[in-house]
């Protein structure tokens, strides 16, 4: 805990945790030093890790990256969080993100922006950035992150580490603040997919205060071998063949195509027809579904109210208005806005019912395919980290961040990404695994051997 807190101070300027637990974590270390010595330690006795700021802890300030949660004290422990705390983590801090897990950058979050700790003139990716780059810089050993359409896997992908997203459902919600529930998962960020592993295994099963939680099993996913037959590769042509994607990422996942058939895998490309609708479809979906969730925000339950000296005091209407103009940042805005008119009555069959059905092609497609595979690889990213500020202004640019991640939170599919090397200029690139449901053992087995 020293090390790390003495590490947290040296690098203030990623601006990584917005508020670091140093004396309830040194509170920690003590109790787990107790029961090390009577033989009663946990299963994560002296693992020290972050939390991304859309997770509740009881009693600790949850932001979400926003203003609109300024003084808000969580009154209860997410369920993931709580599971890993029963087996003696230590909490170090709560970690920098897009406001509300909105962004590929973490250029919108309330505290200002994460630096890359490669090159602090880059973004970390978002919108789990504050997560990315504190294990990527020794900060704390591994993150818990969420993942609504990639914000794990592409900060762990911008930062050279390994973030991993579980099947929809595999690790309970209770307690993560809501972008969009039929998307949103929790998911770690650690040095290697072992550590990954352990840490998804302790998060994930049944829980009664989540009613879209899997009752599956739940194994030793850190212990999981790879099935002893034939094993087969679909890879993304896109990823290797698209002048969209930089060509040092072309090359490095190409080099792990070939590693991969020298190794006896049978790797063969493949097309995605439906492609080109994942972005659209994905942020049609994920703005309808915020703008409701987001609806609570309302300056009256939570957090944030706009005060005016004016007498009378606002009415309840312009007290709403103010508060939420105010309260949350531009990004979250325009997603509220997009949401509110894709849900509105006279364009929900054109944009949110359309939406829905294409994500319901894009699932058998998945299907379809992982009939003849066992894994979908592909580049996690088009492109390494990018300068801050340099997509701002550009939310189109932006959303293309996320072109090869969404598609396993359409669909709900497992994924996970892996460090795989670095380009000329010293900047990380990712690699994306994909498994059919519930597949986290063979998954987090493969991600080893590579
Ligand atoms: N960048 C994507 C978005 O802005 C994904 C975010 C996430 O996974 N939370 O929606």
């Amino acid at each position: 805990v020293e090390q790390y807190l003495v590490r947290i101070d040296e690098h203030r300027d990623l601006n990584v945790f917005t508020e670091v637990y140093a004396d309830e974590a040194r509170q920690q270390a003590d109790a787990v030093d107790q029961k090390l010595a009577s033989g009663q330690a946990g299963r994560l006795a002296g693992m020290v890790i972050g939390i991304k700021d859309v997770l509740n802890y009881t009693g600790h300030s949850v932001r979400a990256g926003s203003r609109i949660l300024e003084n808000f004290t969580a009154q209860f422990t997410a369920t993931a969080v709580q599971r890993l705390l029963d087996e003696d983590v230590i909490i170090i801090g709560r970690q920098n993100c897009d406001e509300f897990a909105m962004g590929s950058s973490n250029e919108n979050s309330a505290f200002g922006p994460v630096r890359n700790a490669a090159d602090t003139s880059r973004v970390p990716g978002g919108s789990s950035g504050g997560s990315a780059v504190a294990v990527q810089a020794g900060l704390c050993l591994a993150s818990i992150g969420s993942d609504t359409g990639g914000s794990v896997r592409q900060p762990a992908a911008f930062c050279g580490v390994v973030g991993l997203k579980p099947t929809y459902g595999r690790i309970s919600r209770w307690g993560l603040i809501a972008y969009a529930s039929s998307f949103d998962c929790i998911g770690p960020i650690a040095n290697n997919a072992h550590d990954a592993a352990l840490l998804l295994e302790i998060m994930a099963g049944p829980d009664d205060f989540d009613s879209t939680v899997s009752s599956q099993p739940v194994s030793a996913y850190s212990q999981a071998t790879l099935p002893d037959r034939p094993l087969r590769i679909a890879y993304l042509r896109d990823g290797v063949e698209s002048a969209g994607v930089s060509e040092s990422i072309r090359e490095a996942t190409k080099g792990k195509i070939n590693e991969l058939k020298a190794a006896g895998y049978i790797v063969e490309p493949v097309d995605i027809s439906l492609l080109t609708y994942l972005l659209p479809t994905y942020y049609i979906l994920t703005t309808a579904e915020a703008s409701s969730n987001l609806s609570r925000f309302d300056g009256v339950r939570y957090g944030y109210r706009s005060v005016s000296t004016d007498t009378p005091a606002l009415d309840l209407l312009t007290l709403y208005k103010k508060s939420r103009t105010e309260g949350f940042g531009a990004e979250v805005r325009r997603r509220i806005l997009l949401g509110t008119f894709a849900l509105s009555a006279s364009y929900y069959d054109a944009y949110y019912t359309k939406a829905q059905q294409v994500r319901r092609l894009i699932r058998q497609e998945t299907e379809r395919l992982f009939e003849n595979y066992d894994f979908l690889l592909s580049p996690t990213t088009p492109t390494p980290a990018f300068k801050l500020g340099e997509k701002t202004d550009d939310p189109l640019q932006m959303y293309l961040a996320d072109i090869f991640t969404v598609q396993a939170n359409v669909v709900g599919y497992p994924a996970i990404s892996i460090p795989n090397g670095t380009d000329a200029d010293g900047l990380p690139i990712g690699l994306q695994l994909m498994a059919p449901p519930f597949a986290e053992g063979a998954l987090v087995a493969l991600a080893r051997t590579l």
